[in-house]
């Protein structure tokens, strides 16, 4: 028996719902429907400095008038630090992290020099190999242990095969020195203990699944199954933003936009489905796959958009 898709959409609560966001929700929400899966929504509140509470109902609200029902309650990132910070520890334990102790006065002393010599910029922790009787009483930081040789290979829905060189991977941190892990290590230890099965988002975070994967092996989890879409550009080919028009969620809600018109218009915003130009929710999540998905970015046509829901 195969087991039970289940997807999530994991916005950062730090502004308006993009579009970018919808249609990264919308293509999860196609795909776990379509096969009697699960949809999760994970507000990624880790970073406390930018996020608010604001985004956060912005969120919630724009899933609702988008009609992208999601199972289980909304789920707090922050909530599970204490939970993030077990799987920290415990990668200590089995030797896949250590205790870093270079203060930021070092680490760019080390990067100074190394860039005077020519030589790649990556900090290599000098605490990578220490004794922990040597350990001083100062803070120090958790970093997992990167592969040092060899390459990462993601196995990508949209991208294809992507290759990156292990030694452009940093021992990056996945705890604090206030104890309070990072976004790296959050997604991972969220996605495995939701039984995320497809992590479908944007290709922006195409090279932070490489760094991902040394944690998911470093644990011993399944990988989930990648597909990182392309972002959303402007009609002239340029990364769209408010010089476009509108980019927020709320504000076609406010314009009066159907909300059946907007899934139709943004499923087909990178994904095709033959030369069909409309459709209804049950085709889409029928048909909806990630072979359909397209490898070049989309461009955002306000206009076509207006017809469709006009
Ligand atoms: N929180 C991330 C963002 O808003 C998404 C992370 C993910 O989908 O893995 O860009």
């Amino acid at each position: 028996m195969s087991e039970q898709v289940v997807t999530r959409i994991a916005p950062s609560p730090t502004g308006e719902m993009h579009i970018g966001t919808a249609r990264t929700a919308l293509f999860n929400w196609l795909f776990a429907r379509g096969r009697g899966g699960k949809f999760l929504l994970r507000i990624e509140d880790t970073d406390r400095a930018r996020s608010t509470p604001e985004a956060t109902d912005a969120i919630l609200r724009g899933m609702d008038w988008l009609g992208l029902d999601y199972d289980e309650e909304p789920y707090s990132q922050y909530a599970r630090a204490d939970r993030h910070a077990e799987v920290a520890r415990e990668m200590l334990d089995n030797g896949h992290a250590y205790k870093c102790f270079a203060t930021q006065e070092e680490i760019q002393a080390f990067r100074d020099e190394a860039h005077a010599a020519g030589k790649s910029t990556l900090f290599r922790s000098p605490w990578r190999d220490a004794d922990p009787a040597t350990h001083p009483d100062t803070p120090y930081v958790i970093r997992v242990k990167a592969p040092l040789e060899g390459e990462t290979v993601i196995d990508d829905k949209v991208q294809g095969k992507v290759t990156i060189r292990n030694d452009q991977l940093d021992d990056m941190v996945i705890l604090r020195s206030d104890g309070s892990p990072t976004y790296m290590l959050a997604v991972v230890v969220d996605d495995h203990d939701m039984g995320v099965t497809h992590v479908i988002r944007g290709d922006d975070h195409l090279n932070n699944a490489a760094r991902q994967m040394t944690i998911y092996r470093a644990m011993g989890w399944p990988l989930p199954v990648y597909a990182h879409i392309p972002l959303i550009f402007g009609p002239d080919g340029k990364k769209l933003s408010k010089r476009h028009g509108a980019t927020g969620v709320a504000e076609y809600q406010l314009m009066g936009y159907p909300a059946a018109g907007m899934r139709n218009y943004l499923a087909r915003l990178g994904w095709a489905h033959g030369d069909d130009e409309f459709f209804t929710d049950d085709q889409a999540k029928a048909w909806f796959d990630l072979d359909g998905i397209n490898k070049a970015p989309a461009r955002f046509d306000f206009k076509k958009l207006a017809n469709i829901c006009g």
